[in-house]
């Protein structure tokens, strides 16, 4: 894991400084320790595998607990061998051990998550891990050395999270493209989602470029504008700023046959049309993009001021109005309790309540010891982002797997997963002990994992408990000039109706018009079930990439940015074998294709989500989950790493 100094790219790893505090100040700042990755980063620093105590190792069942429920005895031990270490460092001048050799990571990483048997993981997780801002998911090609004198040009649709990394990677590997983005500046969901509460629920260590890492994160779940901030800093340190096209939006790509080639035609803000030539088009537009109005009879005859989630009219003075929410998923759960106290009354319809995730540091400021311990102890800030990786991505998997014996699966589809159900249930029964009428109305009857489970430090429960908020039945019947009418045929008077209703997921690529091989139309050979290679290739439509493309998203929250790193590679694996065989267009073989999505779809079933019969974003209208991956991040990073050449039909010789 020794970082080459050529590989070393970023700007955002923050130095770690030496220490030079006497020992009663390390002692306080290591109160505020997050301990589970600490001995990892200890040994790691010092070489010492003795630190890795079997008595002191985190248990991976408890992994969700705080400090994954190590008990104060085993703190304290842990607490009082991290203040030796570490003034035994600082007096020995502050100098880490040599780079463990990998058995020894090995080990330190399976004492990390307490799991065993993990050599598959070892490179994915050195990758992960990124220490000291290396960059192991850099291309290692560049076009004018692979194919001198070759032009390649590559259309990147969108300057959000993908479309940024996208194009940082083309320019890695010398390969000439433009980013259309129809918004004026970069950040994609980032930027459009302004509602008030809005948040990452993903810890930022994990919820950031692997290679672009910063131990300074001012929140663990950092708020909209700091990582607007985050985005924007990236693209400019990645010099990509002046190969985006603003306010300039991508109408349609057509592909010629003879030429090999993608026309794509763009539309500035001012309406004006150009149309380009392209060897390659990347879409990065998002799944969740596009607002998803519901189908309530009546909405378009609201008098009053509406607006989506994603498209906030911050003109409109919320205070003292009657406001209704429509809808009770993450993003409504995140600003209802912000405009609670500011309405005069908040009607809120709940279809569907969402399970509450435990997350007592959910709205917390990272801690002054914490950020001390990142900024001055080698490789801790990594390693707690390996522990995050870990403990909200594979190692959590299993409880979301359907066991075939288990019976009845409507609330819970294993033995582990009942045992989740019943710790968020407990969570819930004693928010809400003093509210029967609530609790009845917020407790889930379907799986942990079959929706989205939202982050919760108290402040939901709080807010449904406040006199001027009220939870109502979200089984609308309809919406009239002045209000809404409830299932029960009752109408509700608001000043004020706000949807947070969620995106139109479903609609890879929507509103563009993408037509392949054949004039075929991708939405029409999509039809209701939107599917792709790896998420990424379509048959029938050469050269195309998508990132967060269909059965790429994961429920139990891990970081779509790791898929997004992953499809990139993958991408640029593919310019590269063009260059390397000097062909011009590649397209996913179709019984490829197809075998892998009957793989995706068998397994899909096996989890809690494609279990379920509960309704979720996550489903196509027809029951298709069309969003999920249903394997491991392993094996997507495995699947990734490189394209199989037998995988694709390669075509044109330059
Ligand atoms: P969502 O999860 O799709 O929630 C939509 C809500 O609207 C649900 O409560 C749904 O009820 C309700 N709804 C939809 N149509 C309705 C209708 N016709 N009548 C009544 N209620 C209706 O949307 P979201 O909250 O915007 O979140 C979408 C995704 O964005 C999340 O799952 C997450 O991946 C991402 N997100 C992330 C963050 C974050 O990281 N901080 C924050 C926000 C969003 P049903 O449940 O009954 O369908």
């Amino acid at each position: 894991m020794r970082v080459p100094d050529s590989v070393t790219s970023s700007p955002f790893v923050t130095e770690v400084a030496p220490i030079t505090e006497p020992d009663e100040v390390i002692r306080r700042h290591l109160e505020d320790a997050e301990l589970p990755p600490l001995l990892p980063a200890l040994a790691y620093l010092t070489g010492d595998l003795s630190l890795l105590r079997d008595d002191l190792r985190p248990d991976p069942m408890l992994a969700a607990m705080p400090q994954a429920g190590l008990t104060a005895e085993q703190q304290a031990e842990i607490r009082q061998i991290a203040l030796e270490v570490l003034v035994r460092y600082r007096d020995g001048g502050c100098e880490p051990a040599p780079v463990p050799a990998d058995e020894d990571l090995l080990r330190i990483m399976e004492f990390a998550v307490g799991g065993a048997e993990m050599e598959a993981y070892l490179p994915l997780l050195e990758e992960e891990l990124a220490y000291r801002g290396e960059d192991r998911r850099a291309p290692g090609w560049r076009l004018d050395e692979v194919a001198p004198g070759r032009t390649f040009r590559v259309v990147v649709v969108g300057a959000g999270m993908s479309g940024i990394l996208a194009a940082h990677r083309l320019q890695q590997a010398g390969v000439a493209f433009t980013v259309f983005e129809k918004n004026d500046d970069v950040g994609g969901t980032w930027l459009e989602n302004t509602y008030p509460g809005c948040r990452v629920d993903n810890p930022n260590h994990n919820y950031s470029y692997a290679f672009a890492q910063r131990h300074d994160w001012p929140y663990h779940f950092s708020t909209q504008p700091v990582l607007l901030e985050y985005f924007r800093r990236c693209a400019d340190a990645f010099g990509i700023r002046d190969r985006i096209r603003f306010r300039t939006e991508v109408v349609s790509a057509e592909w010629s046959e003879s030429d090999l080639r993608w026309s794509v035609r763009v539309r500035t803000a001012d309406g004006v049309e150009e149309v380009l030539e392209a060897d390659a088009v990347i879409s990065a537009v998002g799944q969740l993009n596009r607002p998803n109005l519901p189908d309530i009879p009546g909405l378009e005859t609201f008098a009053g001021p509406s607006f989506h989630s994603a498209r906030w009219d911050h003109a409109v003075d919320l205070t003292g109005k009657r406001v209704a929410v429509i809808g009770t998923g993450a993003s409504a759960v995140q600003f209802i309790p912000e405009i609670a106290p500011q309405a005069g009354e908040l009607l809120v319809f709940q279809r569907t309540p969402p399970w509450l995730g435990p997350t007592p540091d959910y709205h917390d400021e990272v801690s002054e010891g914490q950020r001390w311990l990142y900024g001055h102890v080698p490789s801790y800030s990594e390693f707690n982002r390996f522990w995050i990786f870990w403990r909200m991505g594979d190692g959590v998997l299993e409880t979301v797997r359907v066991d075939p014996d288990w019976e009845p699966k409507t609330q819970s589809v294993s033995q582990m997963n009942e045992m989740a159900r019943a710790l968020l249930a407990g969570y819930l029964t004693a928010e809400l002990a003093d509210r029967p009428d609530l609790l009845e109305a917020c407790m889930p009857h379907y799986p942990p994992g079959a929706k989205r489970i939202v982050r919760d430090n108290g402040v939901w429960t709080r807010t449904l408990k406040r006199d001027n908020v009220r939870l109502l039945d979200g089984r609308i019947r309809a919406i009239t000039r002045t209000g809404i009418v409830d299932a029960r045929g009752e109408e509700h008077a608001v000043d004020v109706i706000i949807y947070g209703t969620g995106f139109q997921a479903s609609r890879f690529l929507a509103p563009m018009q993408v037509t392949g091989r054949g004039g075929i139309d991708l939405h029409e050979h999509w039809g209701a079930e939107p599917r792709a290679y790896l998420g990424i290739t379509v048959p029938g439509f050469p050269n195309l990439f998508c990132l967060y493309g269909p059965n790429t998203n994961i429920v139990v929250n891990g970081s779509i940015i790791y898929f997004s790193e992953c499809g990139v590679r993958y991408i640029l694996g593919c310019l590269e074998l063009l260059a390397r065989t000097g062909q011009r267009a590649l397209e996913v073989r179709k019984d490829v294709h197809d075998e892998f999505n009957e793989r995706v779809d068998a397994e899909n079933r096996q989890m809690a989500w494609g279990c379920s019969d509960v309704n979720s974003w996550y489903k196509t209208a027809h029951g298709h989950v069309a969003q999920n991956w249903p394997f491991t991040l392993l094996e997507y990073w495995q699947r990734t790493l490189r394209p199989d050449p037998d995988d694709y039909e390669l075509l044109g010789d330059r």
